[in-house]
């Protein structure tokens, strides 16, 4: 499990570890993106909360990751991000890992400091289409403004513009202090740097996952 502020680098370190250890990567805040973006009865549910950056009600996004972690795929293990984000979440997910069988490994916290989140979250970008993210800073498509795995056009995600952010930091804060002293007593809590740079990166989660 990876927790850490938006704009942490979760989705990078997780594309890492999707390469190095081939097991799906399953993002609540993807998952729900999708959902808004089929106009499913939960994208509808979902969507007024996202855009304020306010978290999603518990009970449609434990019944989202029960389904996603049912999968096929997952059997084999799983990199989940952005979930959970409360106790209650944690309490859902401790039972979903239950009925499946299986249990958490280890929990990667992913520390970076709010300037730079500040920073790297207002010149985000993704691609609506395949996910891949990009930032015009330090890592701009080859072709301005087009996603270099799929052609689609990128975009700035609605819930990145500044008085958002600011509100989507605030949020986490008060969230994941619980979470993290929940995981850090069941001693399976990391601490990962965030800021090391990207080519850095794997080295680093190689360094944290082995100690
Ligand atoms: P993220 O991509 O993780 O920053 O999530 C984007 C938005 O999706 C958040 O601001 C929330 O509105 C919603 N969201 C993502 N994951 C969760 C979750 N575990 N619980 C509630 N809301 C969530």
């Amino acid at each position: 499990m990876l927790i850490g502020p938006p704009g942490s680098g979760k989705g990078t370190m997780a594309n890492i570890m999707v390469n190095n250890y081939h097991i799906p990567h399953i993002t609540t805040g993807d998952l729900l993106r999708e959902e808004v973006a089929h106009e499913t009865d939960i994208g509808r549910q979902a969507k007024p909360y996202m855009d304020r950056g306010d978290l999603v009600p518990d009970g449609i996004v434990n019944k989202m990751v029960e389904k996603r972690l049912h999968r096929p795929d997952s059997r084999g293990g799983f990199i989940l991000d952005g979930y959970p984000r409360n106790l209650n979440q944690a309490e859902s997910l401790d039972e979903i890992l239950n009925r499946l069988g299986t249990k958490l490994d280890c929990v990667l916290d992913v520390v970076v400091g709010e300037e730079e989140l500040l920073k790297r979250l207002t010149t985000r970008r993704i691609c609506p289409n395949c996910g891949a993210i990009y930032n015009l800073l330090n890592k701009p498509p080859i072709r301005t403004g087009i996603c270099d795995n799929c052609g689609t056009a990128i975009i700035q995600r609605d819930d990145d513009r500044e008085e958002i952010i600011r509100t989507r930091l605030e949020v986490y804060k008060k969230q994941a202090e619980p979470i993290i002293r929940l995981y850090r007593a069941r001693g399976i809590m990391k601490t990962v740097r965030g800021d090391v740079g990207l080519n850095a990166l794997p080295k680093e989660i190689k360094r944290v996952l082995e100690s």
